[in-house]
């Protein structure tokens, strides 16, 4: 047989198996049935601009064995995923947190915020949701539904608040603290030079056919590995 695997995917998850295996001695041929390689974290430059074709990704993890094995490949920018929403031309930071609660009632402290919201759920009279505004307005009180879930949610689901179930939202994050990050992890960034580059070099050792669907390729080549992944 030519190959030792045949690994059905380029994207981060073949690429990296490819180049473990490469790295072992194995010879690998990774078939993609898209035109490029990179999967879903495909990016692309355009006018300069690394463009992350299929949305934004940022690389974030808070193990530092995985940090490490990244940046091998590439160098990370200092990009740090802090959101803003807009409501009615107001700017708010997301995830809800200490900035948010200061620019919708003006507090400064925990305290004051904490006090505010549980005075709103109180006058929501919600004891036992029953669809997805009730279970926001019992987790988070009128204002941070009203303006920052409502028509989000809508949106994305396309149907009211009132017709969603309540198990949507089981818990809502609210933050305490000043801190806009969207992510928790320890180690966070987006790989200058983007992320196509990073899948190169884990390719680089392996076998590629670019517009390959798996199922049609088996059919032609079933004993091309005795392993397939
Ligand atoms: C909009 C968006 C934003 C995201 N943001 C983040 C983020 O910020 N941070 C983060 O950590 N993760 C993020 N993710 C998740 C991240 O994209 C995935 O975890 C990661 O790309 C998965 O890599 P993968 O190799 O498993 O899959 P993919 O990248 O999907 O690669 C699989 C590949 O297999 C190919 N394939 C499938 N079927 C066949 C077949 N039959 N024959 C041949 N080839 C086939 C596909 O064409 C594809 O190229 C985001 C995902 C999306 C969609």
């Amino acid at each position: 047989m030519k190959y030792d695997f045949l690994i059905a995917g380029a994207g981060l998850f073949g690429a990296v198996f490819a180049y473990e295996a490469a790295g072992r001695g194995k010879r690998c041929l990774v078939i993609d049935r898209r035109a490029h390689i990179a999967g879903n974290i495909y990016t692309e430059q355009i006018d300069g601009i690394h463009v992350h074709q299929y949305g934004a990704h940022i690389f974030h993890t808070s193990n530092a064995a995985i940090w490490r094995y990244i940046c091998q490949f590439s160098e990370f920018n200092n990009y740090i995923n802090a959101p803003i929403a807009i409501y009615k031309d107001e700017l708010y930071n997301l995830p809800f947190n200490m900035n948010t609660f200061s620019k919708l009632w003006g507090v400064k402290t925990p305290a004051e915020a904490r006090s505010i919201i549980e005075k709103q759920r109180a006058e929501s009279g919600v004891t036992n949701p029953r669809n997805l505004e009730e279970q926001a307005l019992f987790l988070a009180g009128r204002d941070i539904y009203e303006k920052l879930i409502k028509g989000y949610t809508e949106k994305q689901w396309g149907a009211q608040c009132k017709d969603l179930p309540a198990f949507i939202i089981k818990r809502l994050p609210l933050r305490f603290t000043y801190n806009n990050n969207y992510f928790n992890d320890r180690y966070q960034g987006i790989p200058i030079g983007g992320y196509t580059q990073i899948v190169g070099k884990l390719l680089s050792e392996s076998d590629v056919r670019l517009n390959t669907d798996y199922r049609d390729f088996i059919k032609e080549n079933p004993g091309i590995a005795p392993k397939t992944i």
